[in-house]
C-alpha cells in the first residue's frame, strides 16, 4: 500500500524534526495533500495511526488539507482548478499545462 510508505516517510521526517527541534510529543500534523497525488485520505489516516505507534507522533491528529491543481490550456487559454486529473482541454482538446495538485508536505505541526 502506497499510503503506508508515505506515512513511514512522514514519520521519519517528524522524528528527525523532533530530534533537531527538541520536542517529544506531537499533538497534530497539518498535511497538505494534492488532489492529483493519488492518495486515499482514509488509507492515509489509517496508515498514520499504525506507523506512529511508539513514536513521538503517537495519537497525533492528522489533518489533511487538500491542495488543488491549476490547469491552463496552451492553445485556447482555458483555465480551471482541477480536483481530478484530465488529459486534454475540455474546450478545444488542446494540450494542458497543469501546476500543483501533487504536493505532499507538512504545513504545520503542533508540538510540545
Ligand atoms: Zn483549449
Amino acid at each position: 500500500m502506497h499510503e503506508m510508505a508515505l506515512c513511514e516517510s512522514l514519520v521519519a521526517i517528524i522524528e528527525s524534526e523532533a530530534a533537531a527541534g527538541g520536542f517529544h510529543r506531537v499533538h497534530s500534523v497539518r498535511l497538505e495533500v494534492g488532489l492529483l497525488a493519488g492518495v486515499e485520505r482514509d488509507a492515509l489516516q489509517f496508515g498514520f495511526q499504525v506507523v506512529t505507534r511508539g513514536t513521538v507522533a503517537e495519537g497525533a491528529l492528522l489533518q489533511i488539507l487538500p491542495a488543488v491543481a491549476q490547469a491552463h490550456c496552451l492553445s485556447c487559454g482555458w483555465r480551471q482548478t482541477l480536483s481530478r486529473p484530465i488529459g486534454l482541454c475540455p474546450s478545444c482538446d488542446g494540450p494542458l499545462s497543469v501546476t500543483g495538485g501533487r504536493e505532499l508536505r507538512i504545513k504545520e505541526m503542533e508540538v510540545e
